[in-house]
């Protein structure tokens, strides 16, 4: 029966319009199942086509028992053979059951109630599933899933992988099987469904979408289950090319948009920054010179500057920030730093101040502490443009603060920051349809490749010059059975004058744990080193306690500085020139490169003591190693990403955007240069179909895109 052809002027179907639909066009989706649904984020069918399996169960085969392995999941058919219910420490109920292999296996259950006793009748027929391990008598299956038979066509195998989804508050695993099984019944058609140009995808050898998600979902029994695990199976790799896509047109959108507002053109006659220049005690090195240039350049324009630093810790990044201000407030302009901790806002303030304010500058504080009076007077200096530069943390970004004439927003350490938080901070500058211009700065080096996907709505310059006179880091491994001798090598150091890091790392994500740590070796490190005053940090303490330890220890009055990792970040202190890191092994490379930053930045050659817990996995071998050979952050992320298996930390976190549904940055790091192309495709043959792109992927974040 062949269908009429489409009239030519007949609109072009809605795109996506199925997957668009609420979930409550479900059978049995009312009100209550979709609260559930929604407090994990699946609102619309699309949302369930993309709630993907964490793992997959076989029930396309049936094995024998006489054939089971412990250790291995499996599904048998058998005849109940006995039943045995006992009380004498808890509630268990025994089941055997035997098939024609004449072996035997007993299902135990812990949890049962009598109905279910009742199913359990010798001679009847059930289908079991689960994973087989060694008992008392013989081999069993603890809580299969089970099913009981009522005649031979009922046991009929599987002819597709059964998914196995991420659980959801208040719905047991078969209703959301079933529930992601309705919404893939209305999966639309191929064509319709798909948005990829088909170059795209084929020159890479991957599915449509639909056919990406019906296999992802319910894999064929050959599939190869490795590499599903892994997140490398074509479908899930076809998923994430998507989705990487439509994050990198996102930001460009963003981007595109942005420049579409104007922003004041900053052109001063430089007579500030020269002011500035001439009071520092060291000349630029020739990369902050360049990158100087090239911020001054893009200010000067009538687009706002979209303009990313990354330079390795202790580069300079810093200055090149308060020349840049200075340029703004010579134009006549307000400036805003923030930055991602108070630590960290606190040290850029006091260098600013020291920079600034000799030129006749007013610097203004306003972090979370800054309250009552001295915060209403912040909010009006700022207000009326008598506080030229204003430094901070998010407090920055509240609601009440408004600014007379704000055209340059320095982030800093963006990483910490979501792009959201950026574009809030940009919102603060809007007067008329003039926006600030924005300079972010990281220390996280990362490969290119990642950087244009991680920052595609900035652009990028490197400071890729150390200030001179630093004699590198030499950094040494060594077993924490040999502790002794690294407190030795403290005592000796700040008998030299010097002082010294000692980080704790703990597994435990909790602050309180890490804190008690640190403060138990705070105290171990206090009797082996009698007489040495030492400091305590850690995530735990008042903001002002960590400045009041901070500057105890910038002033030099404590020796030793006990933390946890709270110190990664920015934390500037030229005569500290040993770093212990305990637990190295347990550290990412990022991390550690971060943490060993905070060395070498004076003129006394520096070294930083990774001590390890025996033994050392390969991986944490190869990473301890790589720290050992380069202080190169490029190189070091270079061989983060190449090392970077799954269940390694990073990730994401490190590059500010915002978390992916499917794809990961480091382990689909090979699909970027195909989704730039396609993404500059898109841009230039189809801003709508891109549109789409970003809709169906990113959703509540596009809506920057328009503001
Ligand atoms: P980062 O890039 O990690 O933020 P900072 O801006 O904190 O680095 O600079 C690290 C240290 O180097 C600071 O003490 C700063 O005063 C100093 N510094 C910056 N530029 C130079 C330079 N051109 N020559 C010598 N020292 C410099
Ligand atoms: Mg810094």
């Amino acid at each position: 029966m062949a269908r009429p052809p489409r009239r030519r002027d007949a609109p072009a179907p809605r795109l996506d319009a199925s997957g668009d639909a609420p979930v409550s066009a479900l059978p049995g989706v009312g009100p209550k199942v979709a609260a559930k649904l929604a407090a994990r984020g699946l609102e619309t069918l699309q949302d369930l086509w993309l709630h993907l399996p964490l793992r997959y169960e076989d029930r396309t085969r049936i094995t024998a028992i006489a054939d089971l392995r412990p250790g291995q999941p499996a599904q048998v058919e058998a005849r109940v053979e006995a039943v045995e219910r006992s009380f004498r420490y808890r509630p268990m109920l025994r089941v055997a059951v035997g098939d024609d292999s004449r072996g035997t296996l007993v299902l135990r259950f812990f949890h049962f109630g009598k109905a279910q006793v009742a199913q359990f009748v010798p001679g009847r027929r059930i289908l079991c599933y689960g994973e087989v391990r060694p008992g008392q008598h013989g081999l069993e299956m603890v809580h299969p899933s089970y099913r009981m038979l009522a005649d031979e066509a009922d046991a009929a195998p599987r002819d597709r992988l059964d998914p196995v989804y991420p659980a959801i508050e208040g719905l047991g695993p078969a209703t959301v099987a079933k529930l992601v099984g309705e919404a893939l019944a209305r999966l639309p058609p191929a064509d319709t469904l798909e948005l990829l140009p088909a170059g795209t995808r084929e020159s890479l050898g991957l599915p449509t979408l639909r056919e990406a998600l019906l296999t992802a979902h319910r894999p064929p029994p050959d599939a190869d289950l490795a590499l599903f695990a892994a997140g490398r199976h074509p479908a899930q790799r076809r998923l994430a090319l998507e989705e990487l896509l439509a994050h990198h047109l996102s930001l460009r959108r963003q981007r595109i948009a942005l420049r579409e507002h104007g922003a004041m053109p900053v052109r001063p006659a430089g007579k500030l920054a020269a002011a500035l220049c001439k009071r520092l005690p060291f000349p630029l090195t020739g990369a902050q010179q360049r990158v100087l240039d090239e911020v001054a350049r893009d200010m000067a324009r009538p687009e706002p500057m979209l303009r990313l630093v990354q330079g390795d810790v202790g580069s300079g990044k810093t200055v090149v920030a308060a020349l840049a201000a200075a340029n703004a407030v010579e134009a006549g302009r307000q400036v805003a730093l923030m930055a991602p901790t108070e630590l960290l806002a606190e040290q850029h303030f006091n260098n600013f101040r020291a920079w600034l304010e000799p030129l006749g500058l007013r610097v203004a504080w306003l972090a979370g502490k800054v309250t009552g009076k001295a915060r209403a007077a912040a909010l009006d200096d700022i207000a009326h443009g008598r506080a030229q530069v204003v430094v901070g943390t998010h407090a920055l970004m509240q609601e009440k603060v408004a600014f007379a004439a704000l055209a340059l927003a320095i982030v800093d350490e963006q990483h910490r920051f979501g792009v959201h938080q950026r574009l809030a901070l940009r919102d603060k500058g809007l007067s008329g349809s003039q926006v600030p211009h924005q300079l972010v700065m990281t220390a996280t080096p990362i490969p290119r490749t990642l950087a244009m996907s991680a920052y595609a709505d900035l652009d990028v310059s490197v400071i890729d010059e150390m200030p001179p006179g630093r004699t590198p880091v030499t950094t040494v491994a060594v077993s924490g059975e040999r502790r002794a001798e690294v407190v030795e090598r403290i005592r000796a150091a700040c008998a030299e004058g010097r002082q010294a890091y000692w980080v704790c790392t703990l597994i435990e994500d909790s602050e309180e744990v890490e804190a008690q740590a640190a403060q138990t070796t705070f105290e171990q490190l206090g009797e082996a080193l009698p007489g040495l005053p030492l400091g305590l940090l850690h995530g735990r303490m008042k903001p002002a306690e960590k400045q009041a330890v901070m500057a105890r220890f910038k002033a030099g009055e404590t020796k030793l500085l006990v933390a946890t990792t709270v110190i990664e970040v920015g934390v500037d202190v030229p005569n500290a020139s040993l770093m212990i890191i305990e637990n190295a092994e347990r550290l990412g490379l990022a991390q550690l490169h971060q943490l060993r930053g905070r060395v070498g930045r004076g003129a006394a050659a520096s070294s930083c003591v990774l001590m390890y817990k025996p033994p050392l996995s390969a991986l944490a071998r190869e990473r301890l190693e790589v720290m050992r050979a380069t202080t190169d952050g490029f190189v070091i992320a270079e061989k983060d990403l190449e090392l970077r298996g799954p269940g390694e930390l990073l990730g994401t976190r490190q590059t500010g955007l915002a978390s992916f549904r499917v794809a990961d940055l480091a382990r689909d790091a090979d699909l970027l240069p195909a989704v730039h192309r396609a993404a500059d495709g898109l841009l230039a043959a189809d801003p709508g179909l891109a549109g789409r792109v970003v809709a169906r992927w990113v959703g509540g974040a596009a809506r920057f895109a328009g503001a």
